[in-house]
């Protein structure tokens, strides 16, 4: 288990600024994820980790120690590939052997550390195979024991289930989390499935051109994002640039876009006269919920059914406006094109800055 330490990195591809400023500390034994979308500069971030790249500035520590001028393959990280990147001639067995024989482990050492990080991700009984007659996620898996048998310090992740189906990215996904937490060994995950980033990490870093946008668990950052970028990139949400009315009342204020109206918190609005209101679908209410503020209504363009929520997407002076209705009956689905109140609770309307994109008000942290 390590902990890392990154300061004031930055790295440049020709006029490609591809990393700016990037500061972290990952703590021992955490799940830490980078997620973004492409070319936000995750995999860069990573590789530079790695020590596959080097950076123009800045300073990486692993436990405490400056490794910059460390070379990739004495930095004792284990990396797994989207593209499994395992030797399709030779069998599991020898995949898995291949970094501890580089590294002159005896032959008893090499038999019980590959036959230990075979029985973690469950691929016991296929010693002999050759990858060709592997599934895809087993393939995986091979890819997974093999950088985990020579125990790494930290274990890097470069999109490792991008390459799967979406059954087995879920199962995988699952899998790699259980043994990662099993082994303890802190691991760094890239990705641009916010979905995936939520359920595998302790704490997600939200990139966006090569600037780290946020960091926090998975819960605040979706719950509490500090900018519009986060909130947009991570869960669905509804974003309406609105005009603020003078003057409040118990603390609220009144926000317009034609004829939508809603009473937002005064705190940070102070001297604004626009506004950027969020919410998110689940957060909708049906009409009738919410004491009788904040009601809008429009017109039903699709709904997507999912089982146990349907997304109504609905058009409102020319905004579209996505909300869930949870448990849905076929008997409440409203005629498309017909018109759908709704209520807005002021508790969960996020506010941001429309010039910056920062959050303000309740919640803002800068
Ligand atoms: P993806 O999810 O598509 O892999 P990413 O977030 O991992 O994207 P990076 O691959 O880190 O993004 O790329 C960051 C930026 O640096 C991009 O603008 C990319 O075009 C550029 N870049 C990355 N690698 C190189 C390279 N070897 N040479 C030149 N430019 C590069």
């Amino acid at each position: 288990m390590a902990s890392i330490q990154i300061v004031g990195l930055e790295k440049h591809f020709g006029d490609v600024k591809a990393l700016s400023d990037i500061n972290l500390e990952i703590e021992k034994g955490e799940f830490f994820t980078l997620l973004g979308p492409s070319g936000c500069g995750k995999t860069t971030l990573l590789r530079t980790i790695a020590g596959f790249y080097h950076q123009d500035k800045g300073d990486i520590y692993i436990d405490g120690e400056l490794i910059n001028k460390v070379p990739a393959y004495q930095r004792n990280t284990g990396m797994v590939f989207q593209n499994y990147a395992v030797f399709p001639h030779m069998s599991v067995y020898d995949n898995v052997a291949y970094g501890l024989r580089v590294r002159k482990f005896t032959k008893e050492e090499i038999l019980r550390k590959v036959s230990a990080a075979l029985k973690s991700v469950h691929l016991e009984g296929y010693e002999q195979r050759t990858p060709d007659k592997l599934s895809g996620g087993q393939q995986q898996r091979v890819g997974l024991a093999r950088a985990m048998a020579i125990q790494p310090r930290v274990l890097l992740f470069d999109e490792p289930l991008s390459n799967l189906d979406a059954k087995l990215r879920i199962e995988m996904r699952e899998e790699i989390r259980a043994v990662q937490k099993s082994l303890g060994i802190t691991s760094i995950y890239v990705t641009h499935d916010q979905e995936e980033a939520l359920v595998i990490s302790d704490r997600i870093a939200v990139m966006n051109q090569g600037v780290i946008q946020q960091i926090g668990a998975p819960w605040e950052i979706y719950s509490n994002p500090q900018n519009t970028f986060v909130a947009y990139f991570v869960g669905k949400i509804n974003m309406l640039k609105m005009k603020l009315e003078e003057g409040a009342e118990g603390g609220m204020r009144r926000a317009t876009l034609g004829s939508m109206s809603l009473r937002v918190p005064a705190e940070g609005t102070e001297g604004r006269r626009e506004i950027i209101a969020a919410f998110r679908p689940e957060d909708v209410l049906e009409a009738g919920n919410d004491r009788g503020v904040n009601i809008m209504v429009g017109t039903l363009q699709t709904v997507s059914f999912m089982g146990s929520v349907a997304r109504f997407e609905l058009l409102d002076e020319g905004q579209e406006i996505v909300i869930d209705r949870h448990r849905p009956r076929e008997v409440d689905m409203p005629p498309l094109g017909s018109k759908v109140s709704f209520a807005v609770h002021a508790d969960s309307t996020l506010l941001f800055d429309p010039e910056t994109g920062h959050r303000i008000g309740k919640g803002a942290k800068r």
